[in-house]
């Protein structure tokens, strides 16, 4: 399903779209073109059965007009540097969109972690700090989670780090155990933005959230999440796929009991009362609301004319491809894009740092009234371009606004001749 090789051509493509659309300056998308910055490393771990295995990684940093690069890590037995590349590419913009004062940023281990043992984790996370260590820093470069890593393997970063670097700097990582310093809501808060960003295109386009249907694909830390949030939002969630397999029932799937039989049994297969479903058969379902919450490149050119959805809300990053995206705005389904709908992991995150700076921590409460507050302001500002005729899409809109954004700061800083 995965198309390698070709991710960050994607993303370049997506900038050029609005780059057209809005005339950018040609010296700033000359800047953007490349990242300023990739790291190649290779992590020697002592495996339980006492010999080494090398790991590849890499962790690239895009562009810091903005502010220090930021971006999470990802394990994955699929990794590599132009997956990567793009996933950095895709937090520049995300950042620039939400208004942060952060640049772009994204890491990847090459391996299989579900057949690590904790040890070995442990061991490899720690051997990837000490990797990237020269590069990080809360000032510099601040990783996050992203799938396969949680907050313990944060903790693990932040003392690491703590040990190379002989400093104490929980802000050099975000998405931490709160012990360390992690925001409150900080594990929710993607899932919790796909909400409000759904809720205010739901009140912009005139979708009833209250028993619209749902199906989402993976049901990780964001595709969990965003069940929940819809759920309780009254949206009836029909389908729900993991890596194993998937879980359908047209009368509804109550997301909170089905996290339970996922932490038991390891997946959400043979959910009681529900039929199995494949994600291929998850995606060309009848629905309201269509949720790519796993892997990028999902929504391909073979598939696509399959969707009979009425909305995509990426809360993957890249699921969609360009020609997926066309097939998709042809048939007439709303795309919400992943640099919009998936960025209140990273709004989280930029809290979790500010509280770290003040060492001065908020309420949950007080975290996610200011999450919803950039996300609703975000998808007002994607919306007003998006009617105003100048972005075609809200892909394109949404672009727009963070290409916007890049520039005045490029050009403030004097990176572009005026
Ligand atoms: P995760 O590791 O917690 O969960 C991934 C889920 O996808 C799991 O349920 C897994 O079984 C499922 N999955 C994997 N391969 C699959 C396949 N082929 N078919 C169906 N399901 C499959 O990861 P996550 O943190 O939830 O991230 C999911 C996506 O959201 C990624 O694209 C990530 O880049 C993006 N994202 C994550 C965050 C964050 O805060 N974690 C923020 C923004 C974007």
């Amino acid at each position: 399903m995965s198309q390698p090789c070709r991710h960050y051509e994607v993303v370049s493509q997506l900038v050029e779209k609005a780059a057209i659309a809005m005339q950018l300056d040609p010296q700033v998308k000359e800047l953007l073109r490349e990242p300023m910055r990739t790291l190649t490393v290779s992590i020697p771990v002592k495996m339980d059965d006492h010999t080494v295995k090398v790991f590849k990684a890499f962790r690239c940093q895009h562009n810091n007009v903005l502010g220090p690069f930021k971006g999470g890590i990802r394990f994955h037995h699929q990794a590599d540097e132009d997956e990567v590349k793009s996933l950095a590419a895709l937090m520049t913009y995300k950042c620039a969109l939400v208004g942060l004062p952060f640049g772009g940023a994204k890491g990847g281990v090459l391996c299989d972690p579900s057949q690590l043992s904790a040890g070995e984790l442990e061991r490899l996370s720690r051997g990837f700090v000490r990797a990237i260590a020269p590069i990080i820093g809360p000032d510099q470069d601040i990783p996050a989670p992203d799938m396969n890593t949680n907050a313990k393997i944060m903790g693990w970063f932040v003392d690491e780090f703590a040990q190379v670097r002989g400093v104490y700097q929980p802000g050099v990582v975000t998405g931490k155990p709160v012990a360390l310093g992690g925001s409150q809501g900080r594990t929710e808060a993607t899932g919790r933005g796909i909400m409000y960003v759904t809720r205010e295109a739901a009140t912009a386009f005139g979708l009833e959230l209250k028993g619209a249907t749902a199906a989402i694909q993976g049901f990780g830390n964001v595709g969990s999440y965003a069940a929940k949030f819809l759920y309780d939002e009254g949206c009836k969630i029909i389908a729900v796929t993991d890596i194993f397999g998937g879980v359908y029932d047209p009368t509804g799937i109550d997301p909170y009991q089905l996290k339970e039989h996922e932490l038991k049994t390891g997946s959400v297969r043979g959910f009681t009362g529900t039929s199995p479903i494949s994600s291929q058969e998850l995606l060309a379902l009848k629905c309201d609301i269509l949720i790519p919450a796993a892997l990028g490149n999902q929504l391909t050119a073979e598939n696509a004319g399959d969707v009979k959805c009425e909305w995509v809300v990426e809360a993957a990053n890249g699921p969609t491809t360009p020609e997926a995206d066309e097939i998709l705005q042809r048939k007439g389904i709303l795309v919400i894009p992943d640099i919009l709908a998936n960025a209140g992991g990273v709004t989280v995150s930029y809290f979790e740092w500010v509280q770290n700076n003040y060492s001065y921590y908020w309420s949950e409460e007080e975290v996610d009234q200011r999450l919803e507050k950039v996300m609703a302001d975000a998808f007002d500002e994607v919306y007003e371009t998006y009617l105003s005729g100048e972005g075609t899409t809200l892909r394109v809109a949404a672009y727009m606004v963070a290409l916007q954004r890049l520039a005045k700061a490029m050009e403030a800083r004097g990176w572009v001749t005026t």
